[in-house]
């Protein structure tokens, strides 16, 4: 992965190759974390983060279910990462904050081990690649079930969870696919292991409900109000596997996928990308590159990098 400068480790900005916690923290033996994937893009007002308030409100969310109290608010975790942002000199990025239960206590129930949280933010191009992006991917449905809510949160976004996602996409990735699609444990098309899926058929537009085992993305809510704004009913409800190998298009969205058409799944064509696919994809970059006045809420708008600290050091010296 690329480096950046710091990264922002309760409350204090450390460089980069500082930032460690210790080999007994809790969440690295149980998996106890809860984390977001968001994106900074630098778009028509400069670098702005896209939903941000979203993703907190899902971290905070996600630590409620799993009883970590965070140890700052939504607002001061915000404002942290636009500074880190900033600080680092960064202007497209992704961004990883991360709260998880920290060192002091072993055991399951270890109330007293400190919830600790770190923020960070580095270069990341397409998850599933430019090609992918531009003519679809190929996936697979995975021998894996999605986790059910009678043994985990689906809703959270958990670090331990996505031992389950891990294993779908080990799976898809050593059979040759770019993405694996889980269904749920009756057997319903749930989602990919990092994406939420939507299926086109006969011009209507279809995904699985809140309610199922999905993680409720952020990226699914702003295409359903896209496809909603242009006029389509986006129906929720469940989605027999057969339909994936029928539709007339599929496409899946994420943050760090961003919406990525699927041409192919289960060695069944689908074919190059379709029209709802290519309008959904082109509307969604322009909202989060500031070029679509109508969605400009959704965007948190960072300001111009400072310039790297260490720079202005070294300057210094140098002159
Ligand atoms: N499902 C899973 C399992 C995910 O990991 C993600 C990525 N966070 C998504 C769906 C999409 O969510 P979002 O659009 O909020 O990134």
């Amino acid at each position: 992965m690329e480096k950046a400068e710091y990264i922002w480790q309760s409350g204090k900005f450390v460089p980069w190759d500082e930032a460690q916690v210790h080999v007994l923290s809790h969440g690295l033996h149980y998996g106890t974390g809860v984390f977001e994937g968001v994106r900074c893009y630098d778009g028509e007002q400069g670098p702005a983060i896209f939903r941000h308030k979203d993703h907190l409100k899902r971290l905070d969310e996600s630590a409620k279910l799993y009883y970590l109290d965070l140890p700052y608010t939504q607002e001061e975790i915000g404002e942290a990462t636009r500074e880190l942002v900033r600080k680092n000199g960064l202007r497209d990025c992704y961004i990883r904050p991360l709260a998880f239960r920290g060192y002091g206590e072993m055991g399951l129930y270890a109330k007293s081990a400190p919830v600790e949280m770190i923020i960070a933010a580095w270069p990341w191009g397409a998850y599933l690649g430019e090609e992918g992006v531009k003519h679809g991917i190929r996936a697979k449905v995975s021998s894996w079930r999605r986790v059910s809510s009678a043994g985990l949160i689906p809703h959270a976004k958990a670090s331990g969870t996505y031992l389950n996602s891990i294993l779908a996409k080990t799976e898809s990735a050593n059979a040759g696919y770019e993405e694996a699609i889980l269904l749920d444990e009756r057997g319903f098309v749930c989602e990919g292991s990092g994406e939420n899926i939507f299926v086109v058929k006969d011009g209507k537009v279809i995904t699985p409900p809140q309610v199922a085992a999905i993680l409720d993305g952020i990226s699914r809510k702003s295409v359903m109000t896209i496809l909603e704004d242009f006029g389509y009913t986006v129906i929720e409800r469940d989605l027999a596997r057969s339909e994936l190998y029928l539709a007339d298009e599929v496409f899946m969205c994420g943050t760090a996928a961003e919406v990525v058409p699927v041409r192919e799944i289960d060695d069944h064509p689908l074919g190059e990308p379709g029209e709802v696919t290519r309008m959904v994809q082109a509307k969604f970059n322009d909202a989060i590159y500031g070029r679509a006045p109508e969605y400009s809420e959704w965007l948190d708008l960072v300001g111009e990098p400072e310039k790297p600290e260490a720079e202005t050091e070294t300057s210094k010296v140098v002159s």
